[in-house]
């Protein structure tokens, strides 16, 4: 969980309509803390939003503190343009664990977890609020880099749009386990099972212009997103 909780995360009480998970419910997950884990688990999310009849998803980044996820960007940008206009978004994160190997390619299958988002942004004027939306932001990539970083200038937060979506009306799916393959191929000598995948970071490559005795900050060692 975030580090910038701010407020008792509550247990989100029944699917609405257009989050129950529909295709293999039992697998869909409304629990609050499992949604808010893959939120902040998940390295970026993907904006969905409809522009002129036409729907366009988005990757970015987002952070999060207690039900609020905080998205930012340049204000010229379509899809901050968008949601400062309040225009409702979709937001998914997914994180993929492992390749689920079947007998039959039917059966391949993926173990991951996943979130979908439905709200309606909310842009954040208030300068307290954005600061600690940006710290998220910033923090959900490399935990206690905002404290590391040089402060933000003025300029820089004119230069940012931040909005918020209420995790009010989000479902999270997941897969674990092995492949569930036929009966009938049971007998079958041909190898299944799960390949695990993890996001690792690879060392460190550091600035061309790093000064001198600038030494690795603890929010870059031994980074990883679990
Ligand atoms: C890595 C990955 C790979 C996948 N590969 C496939 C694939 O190849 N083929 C396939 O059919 N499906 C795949 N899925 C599952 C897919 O995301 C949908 O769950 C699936 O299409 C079933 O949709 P539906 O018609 O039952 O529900 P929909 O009517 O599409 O969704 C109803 C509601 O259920 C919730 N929901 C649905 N799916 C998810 C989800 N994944 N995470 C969180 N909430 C969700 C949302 O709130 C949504 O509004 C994959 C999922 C992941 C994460």
């Amino acid at each position: 969980m975030s580090r910038h909780d701010a407020a008792e995360v509550e247990t989100v009480p029944a699917p609405s309509e257009r989050t129950e998970v529909r295709r293999l419910p039992e697998r869909g997950v409304y629990d609050r803390d499992e949604i808010t884990a893959i939120v902040d688990e998940a390295l970026i999310c993907h904006v969905g939003i409809v522009h002129e009849g036409h729907p366009v998803v988005i990757p970015t980044n987002h952070g999060r503190v207690g039900d609020a996820l905080y998205l930012h960007g340049s204000p010229a940008s379509r899809l901050l343009r968008a949601m400062k206009r309040g225009e409702e978004v979709c937001v998914t994160m997914t994180i993929v664990d492992g390749l689920v190997v079947a007998k039959s390619a039917f059966h391949n299958s993926m173990n991951y977890r996943s979130v979908v988002v439905f709200g309606e942004p909310r842009v954040v004027d208030d300068p307290v609020e954005k600061e600690r939306a940006l710290a998220a932001i910033t923090d959900h990539v490399l935990p206690g880099r905002w404290d590391e970083s040089r402060p933000m200038t003025d300029a820089e937060a004119r230069a940012t749009l931040v909005v918020a979506v209420a995790l009010d009306e989000a479902s999270a799916k997941v897969r674990t386990g092995p492949p569930e393959d036929d009966e009938a191929d049971r007998e079958l000598g041909i190898w299944a099972g799960v390949v695990p995948l993890a996001l690792v970071a690879a060392a460190p490559v550091p600035a061309p212009d790093l000064v001198a005795g600038a030494e690795l900050p603890s929010s870059v060692i031994g980074y990883g997103r679990r």
